[in-house]
Parts: C-alpha cells; sequence; structure tokens
C-alpha cells in the first residue's frame, strides 16, 4: 500500500500522531484484516463510506478498505545529512515513502522545549527542507561523478545517459538555489532517468501543522499556521491542521463518545481522515471497487490508470492477460442495486484496453491465464 513517512524535529508531536494513527489502525483491526508490521509502521483504512453501501447491496462476507501506511521517520535534526542524529539511516528511510508529512509544531507550551528555543514554523520547515537537499546534492554529485566515467559503447544507453545527465545538472542548479527537485519542469522520459536515485525532494510534502485544541475550530487565527499556508502554497505542497493532542485523546475514547468530544472542539471530524484525504489528492490517488459475495474491496490507483493497469494493481496477472473489464459507476450501481440489476438495466458497461478508470468505477476483471 501507499507509504507516507512522517518526519519533523524532536519534540513537535510526531510520537504523539504516530501513536494515534496506530492506536487507531489496532481498533480498525477488529474489523479490518490489518497489523502493524513494524514498530515504527502503522496501517490505517482509508475511510470510504462507498465501500460499506457496495458491500451491504452485493452481501458481501467482508468489506476491506483501501490502506495507508505510515512510517514514523524519528531522528531527523539540524546535521542529519552530514551524519548527525541517526543522520543517513533516516533519510534512506525516506527514500522508500510515496509522500512525507512534516509535522510542524504550531502550539505554545512553556513546558515543552523547542530545539531551536522558540516557536518557529518557518524555521523549521527551512531546516528540514535543508537537510533534504543536501542528501539530494550528494546524491546527484555522486551519480553525475560516475555518469562522467562511464564508457558505455551502446547508442541507446548512451542517449539514456545523457538525458539523465542533462537531468541532473538541471535540479542540481535548483537545489544550489535551494528550490525542491520538484520544482524543476522535466520531461516524463527525464524523470523516468533519474526516478533510480528516488531524490527526497522529488517527493510530494504535506505540512501537518500540530495546534493546540483550542485552535481547531479556526486554524487560521492562529498566526503560526497562517505561516505555514503561506509556505505551503509557496512550495506546491499540502497542509492539514491537527491536534496530535486530540488525536490521542480520541483513541482513548469509546467511537459513540468520539463525535460528540470533536463537536465540542468545533469541528466534525478526526484530523486523520482530513490527513489521509489530502495524502490522496496531492498524490493523485483515486478509487475503483471490486464488489461481490466473497468480498468488496476498494483499490487504489493513480489518477489516469487505464483498466489494464488498475487490474494489474490487484495482480500482474490480471493485466498481462486483460481482455476486458465489465464496468459501472459507482451511483449506477447503488441505483440498479446490484450487479445483476445494472447488467439487466445496461447500465454495466464492456470496456476495453484503453479505457480510463473513473473514480468509483465498480468493476469485473475479464482476462487470460
Ligand atoms: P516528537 O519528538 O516530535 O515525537 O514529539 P512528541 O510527540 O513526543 O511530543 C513532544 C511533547 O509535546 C509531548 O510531551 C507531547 O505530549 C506534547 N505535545 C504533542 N502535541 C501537542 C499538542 O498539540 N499540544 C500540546 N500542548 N502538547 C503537545
Amino acid at each position: 500500500s501507499l507509504k507516507a513517512g512522517i518526519v519533523g524535529l524532536p519534540n513537535v508531536g510526531k510520537s504523539t500522531l504516530f501513536n494515534a494513527v496506530v492506536e487507531n489502525g489496532k481498533a480498525q483491526a477488529a474489523n479490518f484484516p490489518f497489523c502493524t508490521i513494524e514498530p515504527n509502521v502503522g496501517v490505517v483504512a482509508v475511510p470510504d463510506h462507498r465501500l460499506h453501501v457496495l458491500s451491504d447491496l452485493s452481501k458481501s462476507k467482508r468489506a476491506v478498505p483501501a490502506s495507508i501506511e505510515f512510517v514514523d521517520i524519528a531522528g531527523l535534526v539540524k546535521g542529519a545529512s552530514q551524519g548527525e542524529g541517526l543522520g543517513n539511516k533516516f533519510l534512506s528511510h525516506i527514500r522508500e515513502v510515496d509522500s512525507i508529512l512534516q509535522v510542524v509544531r504550531c502550539f505554545e507550551d512553556n513546558d515543552i522545549v523547542h530545539v531551536n528555543g522558540k516557536v518557529d514554523p518557518k524555521s523549521d520547515i527551512d531546516v528540514i527542507n535543508l537537510e533534504l537537499i543536501f542528501s539530494d546534492l550528494d546524491q546527484i554529485e555522486k551519480r553525475l561523478e560516475k555518469l562522467k566515467k562511464s564508457k558505455v559503447k551502446d547508442s541507446h544507453t548512451k542517449v539514456k545517459e545523457e538525458s539523465e545527465k542533462s537531468a541532473l545538472e538541471r535540479v542540481q542548479e535548483a537545489l544550489v538555489d535551494g528550490k525542491p527537485a520538484r520544482s524543476v519542469p522535466l520531461k516524463d522520459f527525464e524523470k523516468d532517468a533519474i526516478k533510480h536515485l528516488c531524490l527526497l525532494t522529488m517527493k510530494p510534502i504535506i505540512y501537518v501543522a500540530n495546534v493546540a485544541e483550542s485552535d481547531l475550530a479556526v486554524p487560521e487565527s492562529n498566526t503560526y499556521v497562517k505561516e505555514v499556508m503561506n509556505l505551503a502554497s509557496e512550495l506546491q505542497s499540502g497542509l492539514v491542521t491537527i491536534s496530535a493532542q486530540v488525536e490521542s485523546e480520541l483513541t482513548e475514547l469509546p467511537s459513540d463518545e468520539r463525535t460528540e468530544y470533536l463537536k465540542s472542539l468545533g469541528v466534525d471530524e478526526s484530523g486523520l481522515g482530513n490527513l489521509i484525504r489530502e495524502t490522496y489528492s496531492l498524490l493523485g490517488l483515486q478509487t475503483y471497487f471490486t464488489s461481490g459475495e466473497k468480498e468488496t474491496k476498494a483499490w487504489t490507483i493513480l489518477a489516469g490508470m487505464t483498466a489494464p493497469q488498475a487490474a494489474g494493481v490487484i495482480h500482474s496477472d490480471f493485466e498481462k492477460g486483460f481482455i476486458r473489464a465489465e464496468t459501472v459507476a459507482y451511483n449506477d450501481f447503488v441505483a440498479a442495486g446490484s450487479l445483476a440489476a445494472a447488467r439487466e438495466k445496461g447500465l454495466l458497461r464492456s470496456e476495453g484496453k484503453d479505457y480510463v478508470v473513473q473514480e468509483g468505477d465498480v468493476m469485473l476483471f475479464r482476462f487470460n491465464v
């Protein structure tokens, strides 16, 4: 599943948020086949009411939501790229995630020391960005050095290495300027050529503004949040306001008391749902469903994927042997009441290999084995 890495300076609320995520995952585990994989990895279901509607209509034995893995990446401090703290070990963990969630402290509390002496979101964001930039620069320098020495003869590889070199030089220039790799306009073949480096500043970032519970209802009233909002839009990054403390308290309440507690704080739902939705939107992800008596299941794909590619998310054999996909839009399925009824009403379409899957499609794949 999708991996999101939680980073941030010490004492900003990372562990509090991560533990809330894990507790939430455990609570769901009663209903869903989930487990905690490693101590620093927590899996949560992507909340989606459509899953349960479909599951009821199909009389499925179980409903399986899409999931996101949250990875707690502790140890980022100033100097990490030079080997301070957990240093490079920490950076290698970030290479494996699909998106980065940086927790930024926006709450005041004199009892909780801030590493730089005061709450200052801009400085916190700069410190982390700089470490990521240093690490990328280091990678690029090493790679360019290697490419310089490369003695390949065959013209295909030569062309590829040339485009990699030219892309890396442009990225290098941006990084030296303090800009992230994702700000550099690259053609698709150039992105492909440098993909193997897993550059950290190429990954999308969502800033998680950790506020006091009293600021949850109107986060803009907090000047720190305002500052993070401006920076996030400047850096073309996402933003979610959360109270790690509240998320943590929520996990200790029985589910019927949670809504009430949230209401008393002036919000409709927990911040975790928001965080997941923002991750989906920033990464350009969407959902399709398979639904039958055995199970109804939500699958995550990239927007724009074709039917065979979407089938490949279930199993690579589905993609290789793809024949066609019987497809019905979510609303049509619900209006008809079942797959069989949708077929009778002519709402079930037979789509071929060029079909671009739409958000909420319910699909049944036909394939050769
Ligand atoms: P980490 O070092 O980033 O993992 O930070 P922790 O999650 O360990 O939090 C550091 C301290 O800040 C702990 O004592 C938390 O209880 C406290 N803390 C975390 N979030 C909040 C918050 O939203 N408000 C307040 N007042 N304290 C918080």
